[in-house]
């Protein structure tokens, strides 16, 4: 009964929850503490302090029919410009609140931007690996999601095949950085480059050709690496941002888009965006959840115990022979699987009660992602486990 493309979005749902569900059944089994799950991205560093002190606050402060009531579409005028002033000290741009909207986490936002600029057969272009919600969101709207293959060397963006693949029907390109699943940050000279690429295309086809970055990661990096702001390199880029890894509040579904007015027609972009927010069933972000995170703007995550758990697992996996880039962000290591096909690596993971998840879900076939957002013992207790499944591929 239920619609043909739906069946096949059933049939494909993703792997990443299907390894959640197996280690829920596994920790039934064995225990939770003996189940090494690094299949999902749910940070386990908690909220800041200064979130639930925020959270008591907006709610003892204010009027509940404003608080809880409906917003604009686009969300509380006041939290816009709270978020545009935080941009502009950060990144020297101009935003002001006309320039954001407020969205149900990343998800919400690239959702909202691909319905706002996509007619059906319309190409988005992508780098794999890829976060593997990306397909679905692109087919919602009738569009095609087109991927350069990866760069297993550096996984930095192929630019060659990524400029051979553009084409008038290239609506958008969609980037994440730093990446899910790789840890990688893209460096500036490709980003540089990449902005050339685009302005070319666009001038050779007369055509506009959207820029869209999901930063969910943008704060999560290491040893002081910079993560370029993609608006001043390139006119026509959109951001998609998301509390719920900077804040640790994936539940709460936070985020908002940057749509700048250097945009090719950003106005009606704007405009597009707010009734896209509306007519998805959305209507608004979450009111309390907007109130709560103007008042944290500059609240960060405990970034030093990702990156513990990085250090120690990279050092861990790579001394026992697995090999891996270092990741400079997020809390994600794709590694290298020992045989051709991954999926059995991950069958075979699990009888050590390892979870991982198949690098095919990211477009990326021969590697395993790590989720390494848990907490230190489970790492220190699994890589006991990986010795033992090395000695099966390695030895
Ligand atoms: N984009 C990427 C690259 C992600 O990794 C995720 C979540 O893991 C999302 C978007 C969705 O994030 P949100 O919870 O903000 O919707």
């Amino acid at each position: 009964m239920i619609a043909e493309n739906m069946k096949q979005m059933v049939a494909n749902s993703s792997a990443i929850r299907a390894m959640f569900e197996e280690g829920n059944r596994l920790a039934g089994i064995y225990g939770k503490e003996n189940v090494y799950d690094f299949s999902l991205g749910n940070p386990n560093v908690p909220a800041p302090e200064a979130v639930k002190a925020a959270a008591f606050s907006v709610l003892e402060e204010e009027e509940p029919t404003v608080l809880h009531g409906y917003t604009t579409n686009s969300g509380y005028p006041e939290v816009r410009e709270r978020i545009a002033c935080h941009l502009n000290a950060q990144f020297g741009t101009a935003f002001t609140k006309e320039n954001i909207i407020m969205t149900v986490g990343a998800a919400g936002g690239l959702n909202v931007i691909l319905k706002s600029l996509l007619n059906p057969g319309e190409e988005v272009l992508t780098f794999a690996p890829y976060f593997a919600e990306y397909r679905a969101y692109v087919n919602n709207y009738g569009g095609i999601l087109t991927e350069v293959s990866p760069d297993t060397e550096t996984f930095q963006p192929k630019l060659e095949e990524f400029e051979a693949k553009l084409s008038p029907r290239t609506k958008a390109v969609l980037i994440n950085t730093p990446n899910n699943p790789t840890g990688v940050v893209y460096s500036e000279s490709v980003i540089k480059r990449l902005a050339e690429i685009l302005e070319r295309k666009q001038k050779e086809f007369s055509t506009t050709i959207y820029l869209i970055s999901d930063e969910p990661y943008r704060e999560l990096v290491y040893g002081g690496t910079q993560v370029p702001y993609l608006t001043k390199y390139y006119a026509n880029t959109i951001v998609g941002y998301s509390y719920s890894k900077s804040l640790s509040l994936p539940g709460e579904r936070i985020g908002y888009l940057v749509i700048p007015d250097e945009v090719k027609d950003s106005r009606e972009l704007i405009m597009a965006a707010a009734v896209a927010t509306r007519i998805l069933g959305f209507v608004n972000a979450p009111t309390l959840q907007q109130k709560i995170v103007a008042r944290c703007v500059e609240e960060r995550t405990d970034i030093s115990y990702y990156e513990r758990n990085r250090n120690t697992l990279y050092d861990g996996l790579t001394k026992l022979g697995f090999s891996c880039v270092k990741p400079e962000g997020a809390f994600y290591l794709f590694v290298k699987s020992p045989v051709p096909d991954e999926k059995v690596f991950c069958e075979t993971a699990k009888q050590y009660r390892i979870l991982m998840v198949p690098g095919s879900a990211f477009g990326c076939g021969g590697y395993v992602r790590l989720a390494y957002c848990v907490s230190y013992e489970t790492i220190c207790n699994a890589l006991p486990q990986f010795e033992k499944l090395a000695k099966e591929y390695l030895t």
